[in-house]
């Protein structure tokens, strides 16, 4: 199954305690297109300006990734700056500009209109609303969105969270948009507005999942020696979860095993753990299935405990 995203494609500067590093390639898509295409196709619906570098749509060309839906528009590029504290899961954004993002309005090829998943990866709600509205076929939609949006243009995301089926959050945006500081109560008044699932990341100590039927799972994170650089580890984390997917068959009845989207969870996690090992996307470029796999066994055995115990 092919997977269709829509979201910033952008250069970023970012600076950790450690380095800094300017106008590499970033943005929500990016990421999840680079880990989304080590499963399947994927079909990227974006703008960037006439400043965007070539080597970056040459890599892409190189994958099983689409471009078709991917605009270059006279202009800038979408920017975005930020700074990490020495804890990185804390960064504080410098700047956001928006460039040619700020006129777009995304236009779906046809031949994207048969893709089954969709990611709404991070831009303003209203454009992920406007894909939304040209894919009422998609079998899986998958919401993210950060704190800017929710700050700044709640009605028009809270429109979107009505119609997705998964929605993922960290846990500081789950208390903003809920006001509650309870992530177990902000998550139920989330599924209250419909939504199937919520994915609840936690930087550094993995995701927690759920579901509207009562599904509660812990997924682990792998224990990362050294942090080089978090940036777009929520959108890899999306990347895996919906590459797994779209590998997988769903039931009779349309949706995805409960177990299915518990193992696209880890890959998640895992996706999201190898991005943080080098800045953008450079430690995905290499990445293979054989790297994922030797991740996933590890795991496992990071994360099974008997359910058998002693009492006297
Ligand atoms: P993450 O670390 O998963 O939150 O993703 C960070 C990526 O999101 C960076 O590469 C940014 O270019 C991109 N980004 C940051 N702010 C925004 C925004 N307001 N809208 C869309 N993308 C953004």
């Amino acid at each position: 199954m092919s997977i269709l995203v829509v979201g910033s494609v952008a250069l970023d500067t970012v600076e950790t305690p450690f380095a800094k590093i300017e106008e590499t390639l970033g943005g929500a898509a990016s990421y999840f297109t680079t880990a989304a295409s080590l499963y399947s196709q994927v079909n990227l619906v974006a703008i960037v300006g006439t400043d965007f570098p070539r080597e970056h749509l040459d890599f892409w060309r190189n994958r099983p990734v689409n471009l078709a839906g991917l605009q270059i528009k006279e202009g800038r590029t979408f920017r975005w700056s930020a700074r990490y504290h020495m804890d990185m899961n804390v960064r504080d954004t410098l700047d956001t500009q928006l460039g040619v993002y700020a006129g777009f309005h995304p236009t779906i090829p046809d031949e994207y209109c048969s893709c089954n998943l969709l990611f709404l990866a991070n831009i303003q709600p209203e454009l992920q609303m406007e894909v939304l509205e040209q894919m009422p076929n998609a079998r899986l939609t998958v919401l993210d969105t950060m704190e800017l949006w929710i700050m700044t243009t709640r009605p028009q995301l809270t429109e979107v969270i009505k119609r997705v089926d998964v929605l993922l959050m960290s846990e500081e945006e789950i208390r903003q948009y809920t006001n509650r500081s309870s992530i177990v109560g902000g998550v139920h008044q989330l599924l209250d507005m419909g939504l199937q699932y919520v994915v609840v990341k936690q930087g550094s100590y993995g995701a927690l999942l759920f579901g509207a039927d009562g599904t509660y799972f812990s997924a682990p994170t792998y224990p990362l020696e050294e942090v080089i650089d978090p940036t777009g580890a929520g959108d890899a984390f999306a990347g895996g979860f919906l590459g797994y997917l779209s590998n997988v068959e769903p039931q009779k009845d349309g949706q995805y095993a409960i177990d299915e989207i518990k193992r696209g969870v880890v890959h998640g996690n895992i996706i999201g753990s190898y991005v943080c090992e080098d800045f953008s996307i450079d430690r995905l470029r290499k990445l293979t299935m054989d790297d994922i796999a030797a991740r996933y066994r590890r795991l496992v055995a990071y994360s099974h405990f008997d359910s058998n115990w002693h009492s006297r």
